[in-house]
């Protein structure tokens, strides 16, 4: 069976073989408890985690102790929400988060807005972009933390981290960056760029599924966390329950081929972007492109399709497996918080479809693709005038 050109990698991606490769072992022969100390089984795996830990720190310039394993950039996100909420709780009761983000983020807060919790939810510009005078104006003697993610999975927006970070830092309030969909796209330093609490996955960038981590600042600030998980007390008691070896090996063979190559593939998903781009915009010149034009992940192409329904030309490109906006919202059947968020109207933001390319696709893919696309949306335009004919044929 011939399957559809896979253009959906900000929901996931594919894991590179290089990957697979390295993780099957300890599928297999090195099986052991990462927390059996006592003989060479455990140590084996005690070694591949710490190993796995270090390729993480210095991925994002910080210390391998400040780096716990999680099953993902979800519970990464809620311990470091609820665990900084409970922990900061006398400091004051508001969070600062904008409203783009994830829903690991957005539920998360609405979740600590149950517990009395004040959150601010920053609005962004029609581009995506957070305003970090925004940032600032929103900040009381009550804030604790600042939530802003580093690129949008929907839009690829690039939020201005940096800047954000420094404000933080000023007013002495904790940061936290959802990096899932930029760790190993974009170049992240947790010091220059004053983040506190890091959240990113292995999965966004040719991982397995099942693995992420939170980095936790643990000098200048100290982050304190309250414990979500008890139990015997793995990652130096943040996160118990036994460590997934063979996904932190894939994890961190996943950062290392990321970061070789993180140039030449941002550059050449960059030119693939383009050639998709341009190639539904020479025959339907009036898609609307979502997010920043030049502040954006190489790998995004948002579009908005106007007069036409997203989810329709989804179902009808059958040669090609995208999405409307994220993965978690395409479940529903309202509009994507993001796309409204940019000021589109409901009808507009029903047009919306992510295109996101990765590693393994080619460029006669993307040719392939395009013609997909700009058959659909020729067939759909062409029913359009041919009903609203008739609806007026039947009003004569
Ligand atoms: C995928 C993603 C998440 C969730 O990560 P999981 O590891 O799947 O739980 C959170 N935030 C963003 C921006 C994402 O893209």
């Amino acid at each position: 069976m011939n399957r559809p050109i896979y253009l959906d990698n900000q929901a996931t991606t594919p894991p590179d073989p290089e990957v697979v490769k390295a993780m099957l072992p300890y599928f297999q022969e090195k099986f052991g408890n990462a927390a059996s100390v006592h003989h060479s089984y455990g140590q084996e795996g005690k070694e591949a985690v710490e190993q796995g830990r270090r390729v993480m720190a210095e991925s994002i310039q910080g210390s391998p102790r400040e780096i716990i394993f999680t099953s993902g950039a979800t519970e990464a996100i809620n311990l470091a929400l609820k665990g900084v909420a409970e922990k900061y709780i006398d400091r004051g009761q508001h969070i600062i988060t904008q409203v783009t983000e994830h829903k690991a983020v957005l539920d998360t807060c609405n979740y600590l807005v149950r517990k009395g919790w004040k959150v601010t939810t920053l609005p962004v510009d029609s581009k995506g972009m957070v305003n970090p005078s925004h940032v600032t104006n929103a900040i009381t003697r009550e804030t604790v933390l600042v939530a802003i993610m580093h690129a949008n999975n929907e839009i690829g927006t690039i939020q201005p981290v940096q800047e954000i970070g420094t404000i933080c830092r000023q007013k002495n309030i904790l940061f936290m960056v959802d990096a899932c969909q930029s760790f190993g796209k974009l170049d992240l330093n947790v010091k220059s760029m004053n983040i506190n609490l890091l959240a990113a996955t292995a999965h966004k960038l040719y991982g397995p599924k099942g693995i992420g981590f939170l980095f936790v600042s643990q000098k200048d600030p100290k982050v304190e966390l309250q414990i979500q998980m008890e139990g015997g007390g793995h990652e130096r008691g943040f996160r118990s329950g036994t460590l997934a070896v063979p996904l932190i090996v894939g994890f961190a063979r996943a950062v290392e081929l990321s970061l070789e190559c993180i140039n030449k593939e941002n550059l050449r998903l960059g030119e693939l972007r383009d050639q998709l781009y341009s190639g539904i915009r020479v025959i339907h010149p009036e898609v609307i492109l979502n997010g920043s034009r030049d502040k954006r992940l190489a790998h995004n192409l948002s579009l908005c399709f106007p007069g036409l329904d997203g989810e329709t030309m989804i179902m009808k490109m059958k040669g090609i497996a995208c999405s409307t906006g994220s993965a978690c919202s395409s479940a529903s059947l309202e509009p994507s918080h993001v796309i409204k968020a940019l000021g589109r109207d409901t009808e507009l933001a029903h047009s919306a479809i992510r295109f996101s390319l990765g590693r393994f696709n080619t460029t006669a893919e993307i040719d392939t693709a395009i013609s997909v696309i700009n058959r659909v949306v020729r067939d759909l335009k062409e029913k359009k005038l041919h009903r609203r004919r008739i609806h007026a044929d039947g009003f004569e």
